[in-house]
């Protein structure tokens, strides 16, 4: 349905299910913020909760509070509430380190399981900390090497050389989203396992990991999951895998019997194998508040609302703003897209800089890309009406080029 003013989007609104549970978010007033796929609202009742966390599990119950409180069992209980929304099994699922640790963790993992082979593949322009982290493994472990296939590519480069496959499962910029079962399939028809990196893709979109047959997965958890910034990350580990594979960062939360203190490392039978040290329990009690914000929600029809979201921007941009050069990178089909949406434009950086002083929130990557993340559970169509409204304006009247908006802070 083509939609041609405010109006239209104010009904549209008027119909959504999701409406209330805004309400789960302190969001700034006359901001709209399209970028929660890189750093999710703040849930309204973190801040209460933080705050007895600090005042009362630790300031009053101290060191008790591992048991009274189960501080101890954060990682696995956090995880459990994770699963459902990615498709997997309550104890497939831990939340523990960052996303770049665990995946390193999980590459090692691999590959010790695959131990004749020396390819990791991926493809060119992941998001640079995955490639990153595979390329300093590469450099530690001699006769292992990276090697990088276009998307398009990556299931005929699936050889019996190839010992895991890592892809992030929604693109960072294109918005991309590969097709999880196939890719799994085909690797498994040779052999090799796959990582999945579903950092924006948890909270954004269908995730049937246990369905695909999926070996292995890590992701963030201050995206759409909404755990405040530099929440701790999750993993995921299919329970078929979880006795064969070993943690290359051998710690004790990851030991057998912790508290047992004895000197020589014997892993735990299970995904808690894959901790490491001591969990960030002001960081995990935040990220608990973020996944309940998913709490009760049905997320066929919230993911389904999300696509409507793109789709919507795509069809208002490509009609208002049309004049004015915005190349779409992200695809057209809502199945083959994640939940944000992305334009190329030779001025993306200042045009990104005069929506946010215009009260709009995007990110902007470099070199090129402008990106628009919405998150169903508070972005509305009329935020979608108005933000393109704001954007025909910048680029109508060319307030978009003035020098503050071509400084460029450390964080672009
Ligand atoms: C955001 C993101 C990360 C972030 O990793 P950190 O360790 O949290 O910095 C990793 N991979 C992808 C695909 C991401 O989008």
């Amino acid at each position: 349905m083509a939609i041609t003013d405010i109006e239209a989007a104010r009904s549209l609104d008027a119909l959504d299910a999701f409406r209330s549970i805004r309400d789960r978010f302190s969001l700034p007033e006359k901001m709209i913020y399209l970028d929660g796929n890189s750093l999710g609202a703040l849930p309204a009742d973190t801040l209460p909760r933080l705050s007895a966390v600090v005042a009362e599990e630790w300031g009053r119950g101290l060191i008790g509070s591992w048991n009274s409180h189960d501080w101890i069992g954060a990682p696995q209980r956090l995880g459990a509430r994770i699963a459902p929304l990615i498709g997997a099994r309550a104890n497939e699922v831990i939340v523990a380190d960052s996303t770049s640790v665990n995946l390193f963790k999980l590459i090692v993992a691999a590959l010790g399981a695959r131990p004749d082979r020396t390819t990791i593949l991926s493809e060119p322009g992941n998001f640079p900390t995955d490639l990153y982290i595979a390329q300093g493994i590469v450099d530690m472990l001699p006769g292992r090497r990276l090697e990088l296939v276009p998307a398009s590519g990556v299931i005929d480069a699936i050889d019996e050389d190839v010992a895991v496959v890592v892809l992030t499962h929604v693109h960072y910029r294109s918005g991309y989203k590969h097709d999880m079962a196939a890719i799994t399939a085909a690797a498994h028809a040779k052999g090799a396992l796959v990582i999945w990196d579903l950092s924006h893709s948890a909270g954004a979109v269908k995730i049937e990991l246990n369905a695909a047959d999926a070996d292995l997965a890590i992701g963030c958890g201050y995206k759409y999951l909404n755990g405040g910034v530099g929440a701790p990350a999750f993993l995921f580990v299919a329970e078929r895998l979880q006795s064969e594979l070993r943690s290359p960062l051998s710690g004790w939360m990851g030991h057998r019997a912790p508290f047992a203190f004895s000197d020589d490392y014997a892993p735990a039978p299970a995904i808690d194998r894959f901790l490491c040290g001591t969990p960030p329990i002001i960081g995990m009690a935040a990220l608990e508040r973020g996944i309940a914000t998913f709490d009760g929600v049905d997320l066929d029809a919230l993911f389904a609302k999300g696509q409507a979201l793109c789709s919507m921007f795509v069809d208002l941009v490509e009609t208002r703003c049309a004049e004015f050069d915005f190349e779409l990178l992200t695809p057209r089909s809502a199945d083959a897209r994640g939940s944000h949406v992305s334009f190329a434009h030779a001025n993306a950086y200042p045009i990104c800089q005069a929506l946010i002083a215009a009260g709009v929130v995007p990110d902007f990557r470099a070199p090129d890309t402008l990106r628009f993340g919405f998150t169903p559970l508070y972005t509305s169509f009329e935020d979608i009406w108005s933000a393109v409204d704001i954007l025909r304006e910048i680029m109508r009247t060319g307030s978009w080029d003035q020098q503050q908006f071509h400084m460029r802070a450390r964080v672009t």
